[in-house]
């Protein structure tokens, strides 16, 4: 099952730890005292994942799968439960999937990274911004929130710290001439990818709406086929209202993919299974921590394996 071995899979795996410990160690817990598998085992099984955030119907459904399943194979114990819970994990978010790539698209590639402040946005693109370079692309910047003078700073520390350049205006100024700017920079210097940042202030106001669309509609006209992603990072901590920022901006933005920062931070990272069960978007990227690695293709048996681990201390990475 497991898809992604490695130093890799051991980060994910220390960065899931608190959600894994939480549901694998709670399966084992509700084994104590216990001579057989009652509905209240099944409803506190259902409680331990809604506590993970899997969200309401997506908990009841796994539930539903994982009894219909222990009945069929007769598994009794905490090892078996938990082996069946992680292939019924692993075949729900199977869809989604492979990660993020960019290969075919550009010169240059250009990337929106869209989300509310805070959600781990500006870490994310130093993040690929890194991931690319390593891997040899030229990258370049784009300081697209011009609406607080600090953003810019904090990705100006980014690009340094990945080592690209980053192309910026000044406080207040129209964020699209900056993106316009960026696209002009990239043009002469024979940029493989653009990484646009962008606002990220209340995003039910309608003028953040309004000026992302902007950004979109310039970078369509000057890059074919650009947007060639739109990225919309969500905060695993924040769980169910992620869910409601991402209907918010996946609507007005045509948002490709869904990066889940902070996984690391949670105990929740069940928010994964909501969010593959109430939305129709994919999470391509997962953030597990604030250095330059700590950024993942998403892996679905990967993440299954280390969400919820049949022997999570024991197993080899
Ligand atoms: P932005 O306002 O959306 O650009 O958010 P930032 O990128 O500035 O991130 C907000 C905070 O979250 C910072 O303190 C980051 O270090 C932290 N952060 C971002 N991604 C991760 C992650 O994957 N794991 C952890 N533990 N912290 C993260």
């Amino acid at each position: 099952m497991i898809g992604q071995i490695g130093k890799g899979f051991a980060r994910l795996r220390d960065g899931l730890r608190k959600t894994r410990e939480a549901i694998t160690g709670g399966i084992r817990e509700l084994f104590a005292g216990r001579s057989s598998l009652d509905d209240a085992f099944w409803d506190d099984v259902e409680a331990l994942l809604l506590r993970s955030d899997a969200g309401l119907v997506s908990s009841e459904e796994i539930v539903a799968e994982l009894r219909k399943a222990s009945a069929r194979s007769g598994a009794s114990d905490p090892a078996a439960i938990v082996a069946l819970l992680r292939d019924i994990v692993a075949r729900r978010l199977a869809s989604d999937g492979p990660g993020l790539s960019i290969e075919g698209f550009g010169p240059p590639a250009v990337v929106l990274v869209i989300g509310v402040n805070g959600t781990g946005k500006t870490t994310t693109i130093g993040k690929l911004a890194h991931r690319w370079k390593t891997e040899g692309k030229s990258v370049l910047l784009a300081a697209g929130d011009t609406y607080r003078a600090a953003a810019t700073e904090q990705l100006a520390v980014w690009a340094e710290r990945a080592g690209v350049p980053i192309v910026r205006g000044q406080e207040g100024q129209d964020s699209a001439a900056v993106v316009v700017d960026a696209l002009e920079s990239a043009a002469a210097r024979g940029s493989d990818v653009v990484i646009v940042d962008t606002a990220g202030r209340l995003h039910t106001k309608s003028n953040l709406m309004d000026e992302l669309i902007k950004i979109r509609r310039v970078v369509a006209k000057r890059v074919p086929g650009a947007p060639h992603e739109t990225l919309l990072v969500l905060d695993a901590t924040m769980g169910q209202n992620a869910i409601a920022q991402a209907r918010a901006f996946g609507e007005a933005l045509g948002v490709t993919g869904l990066v889940l920062a902070k996984l690391d931070g949670t105990a929740k990272g069940g928010v994964v299974l909501a969010i593959r069960r109430e939305l129709g978007l994919p999470v391509k990227l997962v953030g597990v921590g604030e250095g330059l690695d700590d950024l993942q293709d998403f892996d679905p048996a990967a993440f299954a394996e280390a969400l919820v681990a049949a022997e999570p201390e024991t197993r080899a990475v």
